[in-house]
Parts: structure tokens; sequence; C-alpha cells
């Protein structure tokens, strides 16, 4: 896979460097420079497929000669080991049959461990070849840390250093990322969100810590995320047509930075039938302004109730609008997009547990289904897919507090509050980062 940088279409690196270096230094985002359909003998064979298989494939259809078939099957296989069912949700008056693709089956319960899964597998099998080693630092306001944490944790040759912000986050993701040890160690900031980010922001530019340490980022726009989350899109058609469906799904997927949504849209180009793709948003809402007006114009984030989608300037808008042609009609063609406040949120997540059987949404999953609602009442009454893209007891206090019931607790989040948290408290302090940075990398060599 050859790549290029979004500002300079006559660029070109590998795969391996644009794993590395996340973002081009003329400040573009990484696009593959061609992305073939995925051969006729793949789509024919697809009923007898499964997750695990598709995803050894895509990647294999992907990564041909930039990584050895073996390795990366085996690095697949280790990072894809859980499913993402295709649930059907309760038919409601009028509207056709919809699902839920459930993306919350993995160690942190949420869909961004598929990309954090492979993206380690793939980092570490680079750092294996050449002998190195490395620190990721994240900087986290709930979701993307968890995930890291869970996804690098127990990695031979890479370290994971993560800026919480103190009493920002929920319980249960204040114990992802406290209770890993060894290779995670995490670092509670008293401040804000954007403090940890701009801690880590000074560590990049430290020429003296980064001639001592071998240090990178975990970024949500790095390709090696992406990637595999056009996976699961491939395996949800794979279920859709098993469940007796003939026409093409609409996907709609709740949004942020949109990276979720560029993986559909890289999933089609590789040959996957799609009737639309639904941008769902909460307030946080420049895409669909775009959609509605022709007008891109990025605003600064609102907090709602699904949190892990407030973003004002969404880092993938250039990748996604770039794939589908760089033109307004061009985007509206395949995406319809649509808002909703925290209010309708709340509605639609009683409504969903209403139903029979009752269905407990997440915030943004339930963002996802009032959007895939109103395309279907707006624009055509086809049946679609919801993106399932957090489990409900992520966000426990808001969820327990709006349906009014206990939600039980998935596998992998048992026991997790019950074990011992360790962190350490840095104040708002670039002194106590580096120092941190510089002891684990010391521990490591030693
Ligand atoms: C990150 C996240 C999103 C937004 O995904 P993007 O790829 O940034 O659009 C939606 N829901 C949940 C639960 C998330 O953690």
């Amino acid at each position: 896979m050859e790549l290029y940088s979004t500002n300079d279409p006559s660029s070109r690196v590998s795969f391996q460097e644009a794993v590395f270096t996340a973002l081009p230094k003329d400040n573009g985002l990484y696009l593959p420079v061609s992305v073939e359909p995925l051969p006729q003998e793949f789509w024919r064979k697809l009923p007898e497929s499964n997750l695990r298989q598709i995803s050894i494939d895509v990647t294999e259809h992907l990564l041909a000669g930039e990584i050895p078939m073996a390795d990366l099957a085996r690095i697949v296989a280790t990072a894809i080991d859980f499913p993402a069912p295709l649930v059907r949700l309760a038919r409601v008056e009028g509207a056709p049959q919809n699902y839920v693709l459930e993306l919350t089956h993995g160690p942190s319960a949420a869909f961004k461990d598929f990309g954090a899964r492979f993206m380690s597998g793939v980092m570490g099998y680079f750092l294996k070849q050449r002998g190195e080693r490395l620190i990721i630092l994240v900087a986290t306001s709930g979701d993307t840390g968890g995930a890291v944490a869970a996804g690098f944790h127990g990695s031979d040759n890479i370290d994971v250093v993560i800026l919480y912000p103190k009493g920002r986050v929920s319980n249960i993701q204040e114990a992802q990322l406290t209770t890993l040890s060894n290779n995670v160690t995490a670092l509670r900031v008293d401040g804000s969100f954007d403090d940890c980010q701009r801690l880590v922001k000074q560590a990049f530019l430290d020429g003296d810590l980064r001639a001592r340490a071998h240090i990178s980022s975990a970024n949500s726009i790095n390709i090696a995320r992406l990637i595999p989350q056009s996976f699961y899109y491939i395996d949800a058609y794979r279920q859709w047509l098993a469940d007796g469906n003939t026409a093409p799904p609409v996907f709609s997927v709740p949004s942020g930075n949109f990276g979720n949504l560029t993986a559909g849209v890289l999933a089609e180009a590789m040959g996957l039938p799609v009737a639309r793709f639904v941008a769902a948003t909460n307030a946080n809402d420049t895409v669909v302004g775009y959609a509605n007006t022709g007008e891109y114009t990025p605003k600064t984030s609102v907090a709602t109730l699904s949190n892990a989608m407030d973003v004002g300037s969404p880092s993938n808008y250039v990748r996604l609008s770039t794939l589908l042609g760089s033109t307004w009609n061009g985007f509206r063609e395949r995406v319809y997009a649509a808002s909703f406040t925290d209010e309708e949120t709340e509605a639609e997540m009683r409504l969903g547990f209403r139903q029979n059987p009752p269905y407990v949404f997440d915030p943004h999953t339930a963002v996802g289904s009032l959007a895939l609602h109103r395309y279907q009442r707006q624009e055509r009454a086809t049946g679609g897919i919801v993106l399932g893209t957090a489990h409900a007891a992520k966000f426990l206090d808001d969820v327990e507090r709006i349906l009014g019931t206990e939600v039980g607790l998935p596998p992998q989040l048992q026991g997790l509050l019950d074990k011992p948290q360790t962190y350490e408290d840095i104040g708002v302090d670039y002194a106590a980062l580096k120092r941190h940075i510089l002891e684990v990398h010391a521990a490591r060599r030693g």
C-alpha cells in the first residue's frame, strides 16, 4: 500500500512510514494512492466467511508486500479475537427491519478496540524487525485511552503513558486506564482534557526528551486505526445477507472525528454494497452544516451527553471528502447527515428500552438510531444498520438516570471496579511528565 498526503498528491510513503509518522509534515492526512475492489472470489465466498477471515483477507488485499502474509494473518487473528454481532432491533411501526452492529465486545467495550489492537500488532511487528522500542503518549477524555491501554497492554516493545483529566472521566473509564500496570501507566492531570493534550504536545516539542527516548502518539488519524474499521462493515453485510436481506443496507454511523464513517467509505471502495451512509452527530454538527449548505465551517466543540462525539473540527473530514470526490454533490450523494439534541437522544434511549425486545442504547448509538429513522422518513424507507459504538455500561450513571433502571456490566468490565488502581498525580506539571517518561524509558532498557 502506497500512501500520499492529501496536501501533496504527488508525495509517496510506505505503510510503515505512515504508521510511525501518523501525520505528514505538510499537515495533510495519509490516504492510499489507490484502493482496489476485493476480488470476485472474495465476495462469492463471503457467506461462508467470518469476521476473523474477512479481516485477514482484507488486510492481505491492502497490505500485501508490506508485511509477509503469515505475519499479517497472525497479527490480525490476535487483534480481532472477539465478535461483532448484527442484532435485530424491534420492528417500529412503519419502518423497515433495522439492526445494531455491536462493536462493543472487545476489551474496552467500544469500537475503538478494533483500531487500537490492530495498530498495536502492526507497530509491535515493525519495531521488532527494527530492534527498537517505543513509548506511546496518549491524552484521553475517556474512550480512546481505554482502548489504547487495553490494545497495547502486554506488548513487549511498546510502553504506554496515558494522561487523563482528574474527575472528568467516568469511574469505569478511570478503572480501564489505571488497573493494567506493567507496560501501561496512567498520569492524573489536575486540569482539563485540553491541559492533557497540551502536556503531550510539549513532550513532542522537547528536543532533549526526543533525543533520549523514542516517543510516538496513538493518534486517531493513524492509518493503522482506520484500516481495521473497514473489516466489520463487510462482516455486517455478511450477517445482513444471512438474515435474508438482499438490497444493500444503509449504514448509520455515530460520528465525531469521522474515522468510523471514513472506514465505511473505504469498505465501499473495496466493493461493499452500501445504499447510503448516514452521518449521525450530536450538537457538534459541522459536517451536517456542510451537507446542508456546501459551506464547511469548523466550530469549537460543545459538551453533550454523547461526549466521544464532541468534535467541532473533525480530523478525518479531509479524508472523507477526498475519498468521495471532494465535491458537495458527490458528498451528498453518498452521505446523509443529521444532528440531534441531548433531549432527543434521551428520548430515543427510553424508546429503545420500551420496545419488545428492549434495546439498551448508549447515548452515542442512540444518536445513530435517531439519524437512521430520520433518513428513512425523509429519504428512503430501506433497511439499515446502526453502528453500536459503545456498550451502555460505559456511561452507567447517565444511562441508569435516563432509563431509571440498573444496567448490567458486560463480562469484560465485570470486576474492573474492584481492582487496585495505580496512577501518579502530576498536577499540570510538564517536568513531572518528562521525569515519568524518562523513568519508563530507563526501566525498560535496564
Ligand atoms: C470515538 C467514538 C465515536 C466517534 O467516532 P469517530 O470515528 O471519531 O467519528 C462514537 N462513539 C463512541 C462511543 C466513540 O468512542
